[in-house]
C-alpha cells in the first residue's frame, strides 16, 4: 500500500481516525516534544533559514524573492513536517564563509546550503544528514585542452570560495596552483570566461549548475576527487533538533518527497542519487 503524504501530522489523524493505538513513549518518527526546538517553531509559525542564493540546481535566488533548488526543497520538506509554509519561511543568504557564525549567532534556524558535513565544522555547528553526497571537481573553459585533473594544475590559477572545503581540499592538492578566492563561487565565473582564472573547483555538483547555464562554454574535468556528504546545519547542542531533522530526513527518503524534490530541482540536469546513509552520530562532548 502506498500512503502518500507531504505532512506526518496527516498520518497521526489518519492513525487515530483509524482507532490505532500508539504504546505512550514509544514516540512516531518526527513527532515534536515539548520545549524542543521543533516545538518553539511550530507554535511561532515561522523559520529562518540559510541556503545558497546563486547555486543553479541547489540553493539559487528568483528574481521574484522565492528560492528553488534542491537545498530549498529539502528544507522546504523540513519547514512543511513544522507546519510552517512558504509565508512563515524567511530565507537568508548563507556564503561558505558565514555557515557556522550564522548558525552560532542564532540568525539562522538551519543551513541548507551545499553543506559538507566534516568533522572540523562538527566542532561549530550540529549536523543532521547526509542528504546527498557530492564530490569536488574542476571545471575549465572548454577551449583549454590543457587540463584534464587535478594533477595538471601546476602553476594555473585556480578559483574557489572562502571558508570552503574546496579551498582546503585544493591547497593541498595543488599546492603549486595560484588560489584565488571569493565569498560566492558565481564570482569565479567571470574571471574564467574572461582568462583571469583558468579553472573553478568546488563540488560537481555546483559545477554542473553553472556549466548548464554557460552554453557550452565550459566543461567538468577530473572527476570527483573527495566525498562531499551534505547535511543540515543546526545549533551545536540542539540534538535534539539534529536528530528529529535526521527522522524526517529518513521519512522523506522512504516516502519519495526526497526523490520527488530532487526530481524537480537537480534531477533535470543530474542522474538520480543513491539514497545517502544517515549518519547520526553522538556529539563528542568538549570538555567544558
Ligand atoms: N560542500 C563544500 C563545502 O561545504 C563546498 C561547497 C560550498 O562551499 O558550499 O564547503
Amino acid at each position: 500500500m502506498a500512503l502518500r503524504t507531504s505532512n506526518r501530522r496527516t498520518v497521526a489523524a489518519v492513525a487515530t481516525l483509524l482507532g490505532v493505538v500508539t504504546a505512550a513513549g514509544c514516540a512516531a518518527p518526527g513527532s515534536i516534544p515539548e520545549g524542543s526546538t521543533m516545538a518553539a517553531l511550530e507554535s511561532s509559525g515561522e523559520i529562518t533559514i540559510g541556503i545558497k542564493y546563486d547555486q543553479p540546481l541547489f540553493g539559487e535566488m528568483g528574481a521574484d524573492g522565492v528560492p528553488t533548488g534542491f537545498d530549498v526543497e529539502v528544507a522546504r520538506i523540513i519547514a512543511d513536517e513544522l507546519g510552517i509554509g512558504e509565508d512563515g519561511i524567511t530565507w537568508v543568504e548563507a556564503p561558505s564563509g558565514d555557515r557556522e557564525d550564522l548558525l552560532s549567532s542564532g540568525r539562522v534556524d538551519m543551513v541548507v546550503a551545499t553543506y559538507t558535513i566534516s568533522d572540523e565544522r562538527k566542532e561549530r555547528v550540529g549536523f543532521a544528514g547526509p542528504y546527498y553526497v557530492a564530490g569536488q571537481s574542476l571545471m575549465t573553459r572548454t577551449s583549454d585542452a590543457e587540463i584534464a585533473s587535478a594533477l595538471d594544475l601546476g602553476d594555473k590559477k585556480v578559483c574557489s570560495v572562502e571558508g570552503s572545503t574546496a579551498a582546503s581540499t585544493i591547497a593541498r592538492v595543488a599546492p603549486d596552483a595560484g588560489l584565488v578566492l571569493f565569498d560566492d563561487y558565481s564570482d569565479c565565473i567571470d574571471p574564467l570566461r574572461t582568462g583571469q582564472v583558468d579553472v573553478v573547483t568546488t563540488d560537481d555538483v555546483i559545477l554542473a549548475g553553472y556549466a548548464a547555464d554557460a552554453d557550452g562554454q565550459f566543461r567538468i574535468v577530473g572527476g570527483a576527487f573527495t566525498a562531499e556528504p551534505y547535511g543540515i546545519g543546526v545549533a551545536l547542542e540542539d540534538d535534539a533538533f539534529r536528530l528529529w531533522i535526521d527522522d524526517v530526513l529518513e521519512a522523506a527518503m522512504e516516502d519519495g518527497r526526497w526523490l520527488e524534490a530532487w526530481n524537480e530541482t537537480a534531477g533535470e540536469v543530474l542522474p538520480e542519487p543513491q539514497v545517502p546513509h544517515l549518519d547520526r552520530y553522538a556529539r563528542v562532548a568538549t570538555g567544558e
